[in-house]
């Protein structure tokens, strides 16, 4: 029997199109191994609710290997430490493994490199970060010349096939078991509603690619409406590589019909990784140094404030509806993350990189490159952003966008409110007791923002 192979799990939790599996399976006994690391990321170790994704997606992980002969061994500590030690054990040499992009997992891929013999494959984007190119040979730091470079290289390569049979190795080594990682949250149990949200793991994410096919021709014209389900909610299932995005641009394309929008969006998610390989440090660091002299308000001084946005007490009722589905399931919708963080970043003047955090801990989609290129977006501190000084009104927005039904699902004090008065029921003098009052005007929230802002115009 020849030796075996470690097949190294990390965001990209799927049988097919997994390029690291199929060069494995081609090679000898397979042993699939998925390492919780909170050592290498550190402070970006993974979020309450991206854990709780990640518990069932490990399970659907291991019983679709287990449909094969095979099964997933579970470790945790310093990837290159466990994998060495695997590897030794087991008597491998090679592992194969997609590329990931977030800086600590380029440091993991190096060190663990210089230990075995790492083969890296392709897979979690429709193009590896890096390949398209301006005339001078830079990478693009603006979305839109970026689209259209990324667009010559399309459609991505064929899905890779799910290996028809995976070799397993004599014995199998040891696995720690899925439940001492204590992944889910237990006391008290905050993710009751995700259940009811979301089917983690690859059949959950086909099944949403499947449905969404029928919708997608709509996207266009719901996608800023909250109060529907008119985008794909897949990004959770993007993020942890349930699926992959050449089978989501595949499926999309064949589908027919005009889904040039929703691909524009999906290509959002390459854009982000490619600043994030230009500027690792960018879920930290501003993108523009002028807004390094910004005078945000002090988180001391401010912690009310900061307090009463992430519960859904602001007395403004689209933010605080998209703050409490966010507790509630984990997502937000886009449209509403756009104005619950500018509410944060202008209203509130609580600097961009406290909302960042909230949202890494909260988000079942938590992704470095994607969260970070948003908030600096609406911050506009980022490469590429809207200005500072266009500042969203929520009680504008709110009527636009249509939100009234999607305030009154997530916002149950307001429940009762017909009409116009929904998106402000204070100004319509029927704001109920227990709902708080607006704890900002939005005149004075940004004059203090525009304020702000030119102490460092220019800067
Ligand atoms: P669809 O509209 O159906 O889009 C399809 C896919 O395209 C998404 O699943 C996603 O993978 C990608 N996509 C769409 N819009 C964006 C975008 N603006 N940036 C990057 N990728 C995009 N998205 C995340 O995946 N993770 C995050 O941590 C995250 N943080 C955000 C923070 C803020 C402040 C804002 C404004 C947006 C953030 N987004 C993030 C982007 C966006 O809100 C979500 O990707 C989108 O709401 C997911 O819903 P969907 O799958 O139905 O999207």
């Amino acid at each position: 029997m020849s030796e075996p192979v470690i097949v190294w799990f990390r965001r990209d939790l799927r049988l097919s199109d997994q390029a690291a599996l199929a060069a494995a399976a081609r090679e000898g006994p397979v042993v699939p191994v998925y390492v919780l690391d909170d050592e290498t990321p550190r402070h970006r170790a993974m979020g309450g609710a991206s854990r709780w994704w990640l518990h069932h997606s490990l399970k659907r992980l291991d019983e679709s290997l287990r449909a094969k002969g095979a099964r997933l061994i579970l470790r945790r500590g310093k990837s290159e430490q466990v994998l060495t030690e695997l590897a030794k054990e087991i008597g491998a040499t090679r592992i194969h493994a997609l590329h990931h992009y977030e800086p600590w997992w380029r440091n993991a891929e190096k060190a663990v490199g210089e230990k075995l013999d790492l083969r890296l494959h392709d897979g979690n984007y429709l193009l590896p970060p890096g390949t398209v190119r301006t005339g001078s040979g830079g990478m693009y730091k603006i979305y839109t010349p970026f689209w259209r470079a990324l667009s010559e290289h399309m459609p991505p390569p064929e899905p890779v096939r799910t290996p028809a049979r995976i070799e397993t190795p004599a014995t199998w080594p040891d696995s720690d078991a899925l439940e001492d990682w204590a992944l889910l949250p237990v006391k008290p149990d905050w993710a009751t509603g995700f259940a009811e949200e979301w089917t983690p793991g690859e059949d959950g994410a086909r099944a949403r690619v499947a449905s969404f096919i029928d919708e997608a021709a709509a996207y266009e014209e719901r996608r800023n409406i909250p109060s529907v389900e008119g985008t794909s909610r897949l990004s959770p299932h993007l993020h942890f590589g349930e699926v992959s995005p050449a089978y989501v641009w595949h499926r999309l394309h064949d589908a027919g019909g005009s889904v040039e929008t929703f691909l524009k969006e999906l290509v959002w998610r390459d854009y982000a990784q490619n600043l994030i390989c230009q500027f690792p440090a960018y879920g930290k660091e501003n993108g523009r140094a002028q807004f390094d002299a910004l005078p945000w308000r002090d988180l001391r001084e401010a912690k009310g404030d900061f307090a009463a946005w992430k519960c859904g007490m602001t007395g403004y009722p689209i933010v605080d509806a998209g703050m409490r589905e966010l507790w509630a399931t984990g997502w937000m919708h886009n449209r509403v993350r756009m104005i619950a963080a500018s509410f944060l970043i202008k209203h509130l003047l609580v600097d961009w990189r406290h909302g960042e955090q909230w949202f890494w801990d909260t988000l079942v989609d938590a992704d470095y490159a994607s969260n970070a290129t948003n908030w600096q977006w609406v911050a506009g501190s980022g490469v590429d952003a809207n200005i500072f000084t266009r500042i969203m009104a929520p009680l504008t927005q709110s009527p636009k966008f249509d939100a009234g039904d999607y305030i009154r699902r997530w916002v149950p004090e307001l429940a009762h409110i017909r009409g116009d008065a929904i998106h402000d029921p204070e100004e319509y003098g029927c704001r109920p007791a227990k709902y708080p009052a607006k704890i900002v005007e939005h005149r004075e929230g940004r004059e203090r923002a525009l304020a702000a802002f030119s102490r460092i115009k220019g800067g």
